[in-house]
């Protein structure tokens, strides 16, 4: 009975503490998700038309490229987001942030991207500019990267798979191309059913 008792106790405990642990998590989500809506809410939104411009060279590496970058992966990070390029941060210079496995977040200046052989995927393509929106694209499944770093250092990466995907679909941002422009017509469609309600309210203000 004793034992049996002292059982019910700890058990009682351990739930507890259980609950404890869940509602932190809770908190924490919340506290994510918030973070998360102020962060989408400082990304420019399609149809934004600075989501349509060419992004130009980047020929001055200071401070203040640095201080944009650092921004913009703070931001990239906030929106949970894999990659950023700077028309989604109002900018036209030709940058992005991006995450690769697992080396930290870094920003590429003056990206060039080569295939690398001929061999194509089509995977589903999200994006921070058309929240709601996931659209079949086809791209490289390796590329060539080129680019700088926020120091003007030239650098070249090899990548292959979902990185390789998400610098294709960063370089096009620079370029002023986004997933719906790359999709099926009937994707392409269905993507623009879910943005334009949020066009006409945007409109209507
Ligand atoms: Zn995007």
């Amino acid at each position: 009975m004793a034992d049996a008792r002292k059982t019910k106790n700890s058990t009682q405990e351990h739930e507890q503490a259980h609950e404890h642990e869940h509602e932190l998590d809770a908190e924490r989500n919340v506290e994510r998700e918030a973070r998360r809506r102020t962060a989408l809410a400082q990304i420019r939104q399609y149809p934004d038309p600075v989501l349509r411009m060419r992004a130009r060279e980047v020929e001055v590496f200071d401070e203040a490229l640095a201080r944009q970058a650092a921004r913009m992966i703070a931001l990239m990070h906030d929106a949970s987001g894999v990659g950023l390029a700077a028309n989604q941060f109002g900018s036209l210079l030709r940058m992005f942030t991006i995450e690769l496995g697992d080396e930290s977040a870094r920003a590429i200046i003056n990206p060039r991207i080569t295939p690398l052989g001929d061999e194509l995927e089509t995977d589903e393509e999200g994006c921070l500019s058309l929240p709601g929106v996931l659209v079949p694209v086809e791209r490289a499944v390796s590329v060539r990267l080129e680019g700088q770093g926020v120091d003007g250092r030239e650098l070249t990466l090899e990548l292959d798979g979902l990185p390789a995907r998400a610098v294709q679909h960063e370089v096009d941002h620079l370029d002023g191309v986004l997933t719906i422009n790359r999709t099926t017509p009937e994707a392409r469609r269905e993507a623009l059913a879910v943005l334009r309600p949020r066009v006409v309210l945007a409109g209507s203000r």
